[in-house]
Order: C-alpha cells, then structure tokens, then sequence
C-alpha cells in the first residue's frame, strides 16, 4: 500500500490523501486549499493523477476544508463513488452548493468591480459542478466495514469535531492506515467525545492545535463577559461564525445564558441561511449528537433566523446592543463581510471569533491587531474590539490528541501529523516522540509512504 499526501501538509486546509494499491486508488478527504494565496492557486493546478482513475473516495466530514475539491474532481472524470456518514451526506448538501455559489459570486463580483488580475475571473467550480458532485456521495453507517476496489476495507469511527466526524481506518493485504480526520474534544456541547482509535500500522493524525492548550473552564464565561461588557457600551457583538457546528454551538449556549440571566436580554440575529439549514440537519441526527429536547428546542427559538438579503441588511439598519450571528468563521467570504464594513469601524462593537484562524484569512489579520482589513476591494479601518473565543473549539489540543493517539491497542510503525501549520505540526511531532516513544514525522507536499 502507498500513501501519497496531497493537502494539509504544513497547513489546515487542502486535506487530500491517495491510497494505492492493487492497481486501485482511493481518495480520502477532497478538500478545498484556503486561506494564503499560494495555497490557493493549488485548487486551479492540473490534479497529480487523472481523477477518471481515481477509484473511490472516502469523506472523513463535511468541512470545505475536507470535501470542498469535490466539484472539481468529478467535472474533471471522476466516475466512481464518494462515501461518508450519513450525517456527512446531508451536511454536503448544504455547503458543497453553497461553496459553488461563493466561488461564482466572488468571480462575479471581481468582474464587476473590475479588481481581478484575470479576465474575466472564472470561478473555481460552479453551484452546477457542486451538485453534480453530490449525486456521488453515498452513505454508510459508524463501525461497520464495507470493501472498495483493490481489496481495500473501509469503517467510520465516531470522531467528534462536528456532526457526522469520522476517523476512517483503512484495511489491505498491504497494511493497515487509520485517518484521524478532525478530532473532536471530550465535554463538547453538542458531541459525544471521540471513540478510542483501533490498531493500524500508520496513522496520520491531524495537529491543528499540536502546540496549544485550550483554556480550562467554561467558554460560556467568556461569551458572557464579552457580551455584558459590549451592550454596556451600547455595542454590537458581531460573531463570524461557522455555519456547521459552531453556530449551533453558540446558539445553545446563548440560550443557556439567557435563561440564567448572565447576559441581558438582547435581540439575537442568525444572519446565516447555511447555519439555519445545518441546524435541521442537527435536529434530523438525534444518534449523532447529545442534546436534550430543551436544547434542541432552544436551536430553533433563540435567535431570529433572517433569509432575504433585505433582512441581512435591516440588521445593519438597526441600532442599539444585539448578538449577530453570520457566516464565514474566518471572514473569508459570506454575508458577514457586509457586517463587518458596518460594525468593525467602532469602538463600541466587538468582533468575536469563534475559533481558529488560518493563515491568511482576514479572521487571523484582525486578530494580530490589523488597524485597517480589505474587504470587496476597498479598505475597511477595524476600531471593534477583537477577541476569539479559543474554549469553542471542534478541535482536540495537544494534550487531547496525544491523550486519543495514546489510547491505540498497539504502537503503530510510524505517525504522520498533518493539517497544522508547521510550528504546530513540529511541537505535536517532538511530543510523540519523546511522550509515546513513536516514529514520527510531519509530511512534505506530494510526500509519499509506503507500506
Ligand atoms: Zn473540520
């Protein structure tokens, strides 16, 4: 068996992995590269082998990050068969179209305002390509192997990090490889904690926060000061939110806040058609995840869901403190880029995000303290306080992921950390090493294993 690493190599995003063997090739994870410029320009670049011999492919979740590269696989031949969980499935149907729409309107809008060094700018993929690739998806249940091409045996494990989350081991004659996907956390709000991981020859794990700690306590703490503190001065909290999970996350706890009366009782916006949707998805999966009724009824009732364009723009209209809440997580794209040119150039607001930033994305410029962010090709001046909620986190920290690694039956023969910027890949590598007593490595781009 070889493994070829095609993404998530020194960065979050791209997760792409090429298993081969006996003469059949499978895919696991098709993701979108996001964030900085060159990372980009991978997304455009000719695919390494052709996608008409690529097999199968196997879907870890339903992060872009992971399934975003889909559209463009199947509009360039793949003909085979994408399986994932069926929480997974349903959760690509919301944001594989979505994210043809966003690459349609960001290239419509570079025409239109005429900034774009290509003409005209051509999008990526398109909302067509996006659902064409979605009648290839089929689902399969948690803990239960089925067979692809090449004699190779794929089963789902529980992962946590969001709804559908599966590691994915994969099984041959030539080994045996175990794909940790996004780990989740114990004691998240909405999932059930990851299931210990089973034996494999070779695992690639992921390492996003291999060299950080999230903070001990309750995160709901700080999204009631932040909250109490900016209504006291009469402000906005505008939360760039990601659509699947975090939203729903947030939403709960602003519920459970409310009722308490650790926050004052201000009007909340869910300015994110996308996180409406994701949000009847939860309520459609009770097996995957572990909210009561009283939460579940609290996703539906606790915030105004707004749909029209119209209405995204009345919130900007409206004065006096409230909660909104808008798509995308890192200010990447979305209504919320609207918001922020209303909201982030006063003193009053506060722009808070809800989780990690990458590289590149204005999420990460505000965040280091930029004075000014370019948003639709004009300069927006960022006045708002700017904080980030690390407690929310879908993702496992370092502690939690060698804690999970460290629960494997056996030693496995090697570990590849991947999807983690390179000081957090190499903290993560080093405490493997020295902690498990494990061969270890942080793969190059195009870096092959074998088996
Ligand atoms: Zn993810």
């Amino acid at each position: 068996m070889q493994l070829t690493f095609l993404g998530a190599t020194g960065t979050v995003t791209g997760s792409k992995y090429l298993i081969e063997h006996g003469g059949a090739r499978v895919l696991v994870d098709s993701g979108l590269f996001q964030g900085l410029k060159q990372l980009r320009l991978l997304n455009r670049a000719k695919f390494v082998v052709p996608p008409s011999s690529i097999d199968a492919v196997v879907l870890t979740h339903a992060h872009i990050d992971h399934t975003g590269y889909l559209p463009v696989l199947v509009r360039d031949g793949f003909r085979g068969m994408v399986y994932c969980t069926a929480s997974t499935l349903d959760l690509c149907r919301i944001l594989l179209p979505d994210s043809g729409y966003l690459q349609e309107e960001e290239a419509r809008y570079a025409n239109r305002k005429g900034f774009s060094r290509h003409h005209p700018a051509l999008p990526l993929y398109t909302l067509v390509d996006a659902q064409r690739a979605l009648e290839h998806l089929m689902p399969m249940a948690f803990d239960r192997n089925f067979d692809l091409p090449g004699d190779i045996t794929i089963r789902f494990g529980r992962a946590g990090h969001i709804l559908g989350a599966a590691f994915v081991l994969a099984t041959s004659a030539g080994g045996s490889i175990l794909f940790s996907g996004d780990l989740g956390r114990p004691g998240d709000v909405l999932l059930q904690p990851p299931a210990d991981p089973p034996a494999a020859d070779v695992v690639v794990l992921e390492s996003t926060y291999g060299d950080r700690r999230h903070p001990a306590g309750d995160p709901a703490d700080a999204v009631a000061e932040v909250v109490t503190r900016t209504a006291s001065r009469g402000g906005v909290v505008l939360i760039p939110s990601f659509a699947v999970g975090r939203t729903q996350t947030l939403l709960v706890c602003l519920a459970r806040l409310r009722a308490s009366n650790r926050i004052p009782p201000l009007p909340v916006f869910l300015d994110s058609p996308m996180a409406s949707d994701a949000t009847d998805v939860f309520i459609a999966h009770p097996a995957d995840h572990r909210l009561t009724p009283e939460d579940v009824a609290a996703l539906r009732n606790v915030a105004v869901v707004t749909h029209t364009v119209e209405e995204s723009k009345a919130i900007d209209a409206r004065r006096g403190p409230m909660i909104v809440i808008s798509a995308s997580g890192m200010a990447t794209g979305g209504r919320v880029l609207h918001h922020l040119k209303v909201f982030a150039p006063h003193h009053r607001n506060t722009i808070l995000f809800s989780g990690y930033q990458a590289a590149g994305t204005r999420g990460a410029s505000m965040l280091a303290g930029a004075e000014t962010v370019k948003i639709h090709g004009g300069q927006v001046p960022v006045r708002a306080e700017v904080r980030v909620l690390d407690g929310l986190s879908a993702h496992a920290d370092a502690d939690e992921l060698i804690g999970w690694i460290g629960r494997m039956p056996a030693a496995p023969h090697h570990v590849y950390l991947t999807h983690g910027e390179p000081t957090a890949a190499d903290a993560l590598r080093r405490r493997i090493h020295d902690e498990l007593g494990w061969t270890c490595d942080v793969p190059a781009f195009r870096d092959i294993a074998h088996l």
